[in-house]
């Protein structure tokens, strides 16, 4: 399933006093198996790109086609393709609202009309995806979980409903470290294990150079750079000209370099530099 999105312009309150260009002539293509992490300062018009690439906001100008179908077009079935291509919002626990964590996980695959086992089954499997133990939290309420447990509970509801395409904007904010790591791992298995399309918003760079194969940077409701992780990493530059950090390692690869440590210019994960510490240590002269 490929999602081409196309000259995609969105003016906010068109053609009135307030109106406001939030994105802004953008075009890329995301192919099966991707894991795309989407950059960008607050107010550059992230939350509003991804909301366009299930049908949920309509573009002023430009077009989104999903295996080669518009979007917007009159043949398409909207709710089949909300379906395929799942998107959970920010904070998507405020939207829980079920007594119980496996009727709230259940509530998608039931509007879909599936059957009593095939729902079950839909539940069992989105809970084992999100590290919640089914014997032990299915009947609990999603009320007297933490704060982590319950965004997991609402990233299960989404992909009870088995989404090709799986979006989610800003899934680690307001986490502890903790919750955090716990939803990059299991968003690592979706990628690794079920080859899920992924595409993750987030201003943590960190989270990024741990999980993305490719970054799209947004920048003023413009794309500003569509390449891999290292290519983007290697323009520190390019990121805090338009207010984004650089990963640790990164920093402290440049650090290096600087007290003329002669690792490669595009290093930007710990284990990376750290391997090529020990290669240019193992290479060294003992005297
Ligand atoms: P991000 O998710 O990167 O923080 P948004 O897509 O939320 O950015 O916002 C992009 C721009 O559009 C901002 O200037 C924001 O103020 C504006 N905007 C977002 N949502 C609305 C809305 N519903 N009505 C008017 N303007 C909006
Ligand atoms: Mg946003």
């Amino acid at each position: 399933m490929s999602i081409e999105v196309r000259h995609l312009t969105h003016t906010y309150g068109e053609g009135s006093a307030l109106s406001t260009v939030a994105l802004n002539d953008i075009s890329f293509t995301i192919q099966e198996g991707e894991f795309v992490g989407i950059v960008g300062h607050t107010g550059s018009g992230k939350s509003t790109l991804v909301q366009h690439l299930n049908g949920l906001l309509k573009p002023t100008s430009g077009q989104v086609l999903v295996d080669g179908e518009d979007l917007n077009g009159e043949k398409v079935n909207r709710r089949v393709l909300r379906q395929r291509i799942g998107l959970v919002f920010q904070y998507p626990e405020y939207q829980l609202f079920e007594e119980t964590v496996a009727k709230d996980i259940a509530f998608g695959p039931k509007n879909q009309g599936l059957s009593t086992a095939k729902i079950d089954a839909r539940v069992h499997h989105a809970m084992e995806s999100v590290h919640l133990d089914y014997q032990k939290y299915a009947e609990k309420s999603p009320f007297e979980l933490s704060g982590g447990q319950m965004r997991r509970v609402a990233i299960a509801g989404v992909l009870a409903m088995a989404p090709k395409v799986l979006i989610l904007d800003e899934p680690t904010a307001g986490l502890d470290p903790r919750g955090r790591d716990r939803i990059l791992s299991m968003l690592e298995e979706l990628r690794d294990r079920e080859h899920t399309t992924i595409l993750m918003v987030s201003h943590s760079m960190e989270d990024m150079a741990r999980l993305a194969t490719r970054l799209l940077v947004i920048a003023e409701g413009k794309l500003v750079a569509d390449d891999t992780p290292r290519a983007v990493f290697a323009r520190p530059d390019l990121l805090t000209r338009i207010g984004l950090d650089v990963p640790e390692a990164a920093k402290l690869c440049a650090a290096l370099r600087g007290k003329g440590y002669d690792l490669p210019p595009d290093l930007y994960r710990m284990e990376e530099v750290r391997n090529a510490l020990l290669a240019l240590w193992k290479g060294a002269d003992p005297c």
